[in-house]
């Protein structure tokens, strides 16, 4: 599943293809993803504007024009793959955006991709975004909160819930997807079954500090739930980081050689050192 670093690295690259350019037309081989797609709306914020930003928050990717926001949200299997054709070169190509550069005459064709639709393709106008129904009830995201930490500590305060479900809650924080939980708990020293309002402050800034390096690590390697995910211009170009305890049941733990136990929480997979992590 595409989480946050992958989505930051598919905003970095479509960036690099779109910014200052414009979308001239957008066809639609479906117009209902995981819910309708309102094409009108996109097409007014979108049809002959200069882009101005492409950014990211949660994992929306986000395009700026004068008139608004275009949204992009690749659900579980979703991709946005750049070529010089516009008919689908992949099955499940669901819509496809002319993208003009006014300077060479230069023309190229984003293609969305979402074989099991569960992504998301939305517009709203820049008075509508910060109340806008995906993004109102999000918490911070985590790279950009200087005092991680000691935020956190004040959220969980009282919470009996375990830390694990309390990092992957995107009302309390974005984008710590279960990889990106299961890893920064290890590095941490935590177990994941810790009730979160038991952790204390030195505990958590040590926590937002492996949560920010684990995710910059996996924007850096282009992000590691590659299953489905392409770099925009085709090229397979994924990475993992390397993983100290996702998926490594069994195997023996980096610092103290324990096995690797996995059990579930909240139906997740879940992987922790029995030894590291108390
Ligand atoms: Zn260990």
């Amino acid at each position: 599943m595409p989480e946050l670093p992958e989505v930051e690295c598919l905003s970095r690259a479509i960036s690099k293809v779109a910014l200052g350019k414009s979308i001239s037309e957008i066809t639609f081989h479906r117009t209902t993803l995981r819910e309708p797609i309102p094409t009108k709306s996109l097409e007014d914020i979108l049809i002959n504007e200069t882009i101005e930003q492409i950014t990211r928050r949660s994992k929306y990717m986000l395009v700026k024009t004068k008139k608004g926001w275009g949204i992009f949200h690749l659900g579980m299997s979703g991709n946005i793959l750049c070529y010089d054709d516009p008919q689908p070169q992949l099955p499940h190509t669901h819509v496809v955006m002319r993208v003009n550069d006014p300077a060479s005459s230069c023309t190229t064709w984003l293609h969305y991709v979402d074989p099991r639709r569960f992504g998301l393709i939305n517009a709203c106008t820049h008075q509508e975004l910060p109340n806008h129904r995906f993004f109102v009830h999000l918490g911070p995201e985590p790279l950009e909160t200087r005092n991680l930490g000691g935020y956190l500590f004040d959220k969980s305060r009282q919470k009996s819930t375990n830390i694990k479900s309390f990092l992957m809650n995107s009302k309390i924080v974005v984008g710590v997807g279960n990889i990106y939980a299961n890893e920064s708990l290890y590095y941490a020293g935590l177990n994941p079954m810790t009730a979160a309002g038991s952790i204390s402050l030195e505990q958590f800034r040590n926590l937002s500090k492996a949560i920010k390096s684990t995710l910059r690590k996996a924007i850096k390697a282009g992000g590691t739930s590659f299953r489905d995910f392409k770099n925009p211009d085709g090229n397979p170009g994924y990475f993992r980081i390397s993983l100290q305890v996702y998926g490594r049941k069994g195997e023996n733990c980096s610092k103290c050689s324990t096995p690797i136990e996995e059990i579930k929480i909240s139906n997740r997979a879940t992987y922790f050192c029995p030894n590291c992590q108390f």
